[in-house]
């Protein structure tokens, strides 16, 4: 009978071990943390998102790397059927916004029970606080691993699962990547995706902690429209972060001129934004300008927005002109940050790169260079945008693996 050891106790690697020892096969899961899950309990804001209800074709749109190389693993266990899989542990789903799916406790701690009953109940070995360093072969086979106190355990299959190398605390460390290497993957460098953007511009500061809801959010790459996302971003003391950014993140290029613009009126053309802004002058004419905009903007951006319009912030509000009125339309419907480029790495909610998909065999997550040896998971070269399709393709590539290591050959 096999002996499978899967290296990593994440959603990939969870799913992956206790499908294969459901198959009937021995199974052993190696973390080093001292507990399961621990990128899954901080996912969603501890709500976790664990997939996206959408039409399994329209998941598709929503992976920004390699897609292709998923259709197997996502057509053979769906967005459905990970619904399902919980619902029969005992989780209820609700669905939210844009088909988010999370558990309707609101807690991604009932996700990880799910998968520590569902490990218990098919008798996978869990090993601990246990630190794989190397992957043992013998010409070209698996042959078992050796964990960091010398140890070793024999295998005839072994799954990777590390995860990537964003949120390094928790436990998504690289060694995947290392391993592949030494086995004579290609790994494509990582970089952090959905991740917040650094600014150099000098007013972004004073705009800490400013969070903004319903805005437009436009990145150009050479002065080139290159995205566009709706919805909340926030400023935080290095750059801009939110939803609307961590997603344009994600179809950024590097080494290119970067810079965001944001529309703080989508639902207003120019047009009715300066006739709405006309009103409000109405309404304050004999004000200065500095005291005639919090009915439209938020405070803490009024001195910046002044200082950029280029009108005089103590200038009475009857004595600004058509020009400069129609100015700070322009401004409000396009207000630039020039962007350095993405956060520190560890800050993106995933890595895009890691190990090269063209090597491992879609249809069963085997390496085509090294036998018996999976991947699963994040530490593939894969990566899509937020709302539950990142998990997801842990959940599938895991499971995909996990039935492909219980088949003899
Ligand atoms: C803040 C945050 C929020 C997120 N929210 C969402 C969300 O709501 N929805 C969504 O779809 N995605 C979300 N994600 C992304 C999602 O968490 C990841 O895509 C997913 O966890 C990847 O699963 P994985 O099993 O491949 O890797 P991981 O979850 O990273 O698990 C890898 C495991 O391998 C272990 N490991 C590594 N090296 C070794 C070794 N040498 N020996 C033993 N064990 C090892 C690690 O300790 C770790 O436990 C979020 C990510 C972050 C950081």
């Amino acid at each position: 009978m096999s002996e499978v050891i899967v290296v990593g106790g994440g959603p990939a690697g969870m799913m992956c071990a206790g499908i294969a020892a459901s198959q009937g096969i021995r199974v052993t899961l190696v973390e080093q943390n001292e507990k399961l899950g621990k990128k899954l309990f901080i996912t969603g804001k501890g709500r976790c998102n664990f997939t996206n209800a959408c039409e399994i074709e329209d998941f598709f749109s929503n992976i920004v790397t390699n897609k292709r190389f998923l259709y197997s693993a996502l057509y053979g266990f769906t967005n459905m059927d990970t619904i399902r899989f919980f619902n029969e542990l005992g989780v209820k789903e609700k669905i939210e916004r844009g088909n988010r799916v999370f558990p309707q406790s609101d807690h991604s701690s009932d996700i990880i029970k799910a998968m520590e009953h569902f490990l218990r109940k098919n008798q996978v070995q869990i090993l601990l606080g246990a630190k794989v360093s190397k992957i043992v072969t013998d010409k070209g086979q698996i042959k078992g691993v050796e964990l960091q106190d010398g140890s070793f355990l024999p295998a005839d299959k072994v799954v990777l699962a590390t995860g990537g190398v964003t949120y390094r605390q928790t436990g998504s460390t690289g060694d995947g990547f290392r391993f592949a290497r030494e086995l004579g993957h290609g790994v494509r460098e990582a970089t952090g995706a959905l991740i917040p953007l650094a600014s150099g511009d000098a007013f972004v500061k004073e705009l800490q902690g400013l969070s903004l809801k319903n805005v437009n959010v436009t990145l150009y790459e050479n002065g080139k429209k290159r995205a566009e996302e709706f919805g909340e971003m926030i400023f935080t003391h290095f750059g801009v972060s939110g939803p609307a950014i961590l997603s344009l993140s994600s179809l950024m290029k590097d080494n290119k001129k970067t810079e965001i613009a944001i529309d703080f009126k989508p639902a207003l053309d120019a047009e009715k934004l300066d006739k709405r802004i006309q009103r409000d002058f109405e309404k304050n004419s004999n004000r200065e300008f500095k005291n005639s905009l919090s009915d439209l903007l938020p405070k803490k951006l009024i001195p910046i927005v002044i200082e950029r319009s280029g009108i005089d912030g103590e200038k009475r509000v009857h004595q600004i002109s058509r020009e400069e009125r129609l100015a700070l339309v322009g401004l409000l419907k396009k207000f630039t940050v020039n962007i350095q480029g993405k956060a520190d790495i560890n800050l993106g909610i995933i890595t895009s790169g890691g190990v090269d998909p063209k090597e491992i065999d879609p249809s069963t997550m085997e390496s085509k260079i090294v036998k018996g040896l999976y991947f699963a998971g994040e530490l593939i070269d894969v990566d899509a945008l937020t709302g539950g399709f990142n998990l997801q393709i842990a959940f599938s590539t895991g499971y995909l693996a996990g039935i492909n290591t219980a088949q003899e050959k």
